[in-house]
């Protein structure tokens, strides 16, 4: 542990959602003072809520996760929120800390923002490379702009202004609504109440797409290094290496592997499944992180539906 971040501060914005509690639940391993933030206590929309509670706060550092976050469907049926909420929370919260001589930041991105139209594998530097698809572009936009603000800051003020690009994220804590939720938390609910019900398990589309996955107390281990032991200004995509795509088919498959009654699937098919495909190479961060133990896809969705389980349905729905 290195000694000169003893009792520093860390503000950690969205400090109440599925990464900021991966993070909470780990941060007694630190020596960092943590502080979580959720918009009880400040809407990032507001720069004068922001200002002032990040004054108040007087953090060293902030891991910035607060965002309007959500699947395929809230992504496509609320393009304006997802852009205009998280365009205000990214200007206000860099700006604020800027103002605040915050000299660290760790900003969160998305693989999913990536163009489209690529050459697989995906990469860090291929951001900006064209448009987003369609289904989230609202979202894309605003967190492509983060990427560019922070550069900003990086040249302008030599601020460590950073971003982690994570794959989907899943584990405990996570947003498990049928409509809004990421795809393996919406599918943990669904296959729940096939499992209850006696029914059939819908997966909405052809159950052909492919998606990469991290398990969020993998992401929680790989936000804090970065705070504390990269020196780098580049951003880091974060994904587990080796065999880690999954269709969207398999991943329902190991859910319903959870539960006694192992519930048929039914693919409907005439409902948008998103793009394809996105894959991406995860090689930067993973070669500064040889030893790294990442959680694997079936031990990470066991530990989720077992929580689920438990949580259900005092979790959010
Ligand atoms: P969650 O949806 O679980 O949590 C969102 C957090 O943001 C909550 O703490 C929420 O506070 C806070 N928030 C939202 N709006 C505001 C606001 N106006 N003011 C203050 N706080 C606000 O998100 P995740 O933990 O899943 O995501 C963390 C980061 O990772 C985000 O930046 C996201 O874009 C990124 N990401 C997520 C992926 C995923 O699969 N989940 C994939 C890739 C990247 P409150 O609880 O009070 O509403």
């Amino acid at each position: 542990m290195n000694q000169n971040t003893i009792y520093k501060k860390v503000l950690v914005t969205g400090g109440s959602g599925l990464v900021g509690k991966a993070i909470q639940r780990i941060s007694n391993q630190y020596y960092f003072h943590f502080i979580f933030l959720s918009s009880q206590e400040a809407d990032l929309k507001s720069y004068d809520q922001t200002f002032a509670c990040f004054q108040e706060k007087n953090p060293d550092y902030v891991i910035h996760l607060a965002a309007q976050v959500g699947g395929l469907y809230k992504n496509m049926n609320y393009q304006v929120s997802m852009l205009e909420d998280n365009l205000q929370i990214n200007l206000n919260v860099l700006k604020v800390c800027h103002q605040l001589n915050i000299q660290k930041v760790i900003c969160c991105l998305s693989t999913c923002i990536y163009p489209s139209q690529v050459t697989y594998p995906i990469q860090e530097e291929m951001l900006h490379q064209g448009p987003p698809h369609n289904s989230n572009y609202g979202y894309s936009y605003a967190k492509r702009m983060l990427e560019v603000q922070c550069r900003a800051y990086q040249e302008c003020f030599k601020r460590d202004y950073l971003c982690v690009i994570p794959t989907n994220i899943y584990g405990e804590d996570d947003n498990f609504s049928l409509e809004n939720g990421h795809l393996i938390p919406a599918l943990i609910h669904q296959c729940y109440l096939s499992h209850l019900k006696g029914t059939p398990f819908p997966i909405k589309g052809s159950g052909q797409a492919r998606r990469q996955f991290i398990y969020a107390p993998d992401l929680a281990k790989i936000i804090i290094w970065m705070l504390e032991g990269y020196s780098g200004k580049d951003s880091l995509i974060a994904c587990p290496p080796g065999k880690n795509e999954y269709s969207v088919l398999e991943v329902a498959e190991l859910i319903r592997n959870n539960f006694e009654t192992q519930p048929e699937i039914t693919l409907l098919k005439e409902y948008p499944e998103g793009q394809m495909k996105k894959t991406v190479n995860a090689e930067k961060l993973n070669k500064l992180l040889p030893e790294f133990q990442f959680t694997t896809l079936e031990k990470g969705i066991e530990k989720t539906v077992k929580w689920f389980r438990d949580s259900y349905p005092k979790c959010r729905l």
